[in-house]
């Protein structure tokens, strides 16, 4: 290994991603990522705030999903959000770290992306998956989202921009001691808030 090898690994990758602290629903991106549960009928927490500011029609198309299983995504217009898409996932239930929490909530972020890419979303923004009533611990839980969309992003041009939704100061913190630990050449752009 050679200096810069690191740098070189996670080019593509660094750039692209911003840290806000706000609520997804007024993000103007292409494509918000709902925390849902595995029914996909709404819940509380971003997934009641994304389904308030969607209105009916989007309990009305994920009742046609019939659900989806524990690390899948699953996509839904926007309806009156400004984002045209939803791509709902499901983390999962915080259960001690022995019930394979860590791969499934990898995989929930690489299902989520994966689904960007399938309707060709260029910007993207994700809550903190499971941080809430599910309740995983929230650095855990920012170190796999960090290093999962990272190297999906240093392996994919889209989405070209990538926004880490925190509700929290709390959450922004851990997501940004994550950043700076596993993407060192991210760069905060300041304070930014919605
Ligand atoms: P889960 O069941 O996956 O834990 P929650 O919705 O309970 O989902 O919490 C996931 C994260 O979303 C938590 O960090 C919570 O603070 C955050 N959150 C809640 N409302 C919003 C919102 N409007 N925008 C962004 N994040 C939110």
């Amino acid at each position: 290994m050679w200096p810069g090898w690191c740098n070189a690994a996670h080019a593509k990758a660094y750039g692209r991603i911003r840290l806000i602290t706000g609520d997804i629903t007024a993000l103007k991106v292409e494509a918000i990522v709902n925390a849902a549960n595995e029914s996909l009928l709404g819940g509380g927490g971003v997934d009641g705030a994304i389904h308030r500011a969607a209105g009916p029609g989007l309990l009305a198309e994920c009742r046609r999903l019939g659900g989806c299983p524990t690390g899948q995504a699953r996509t839904t217009r926007g309806h009156a959000l400004s984002a045209a898409w939803v791509i709902h996932t499901v983390g999962p239930i915080w259960r001690g770290g022995g019930c394979a929490e860590a791969q499934l909530l990898a995989d929930a972020y690489r299902n989520a992306l994966i689904e960007a890419l399938k309707v060709g979303a260029a910007s993207l923004a994700f809550p903190a998956i499971s941080t809430g009533a599910y309740g995983y611990p929230k650095e855990e839980a920012a170190r796999v989202a960090v290093h999962t969309i990272r190297d999906f992003l240093a392996e994919h041009d889209m989405p070209q921009q990538l926004v880490l939704a925190c509700f929290s100061e709390e959450s922004a913190q851990a997501h940004e001691r994550a950043l700076h630990e596993l993407l060192p050449e991210w760069k905060s752009c300041g304070d930014a808030k919605v």
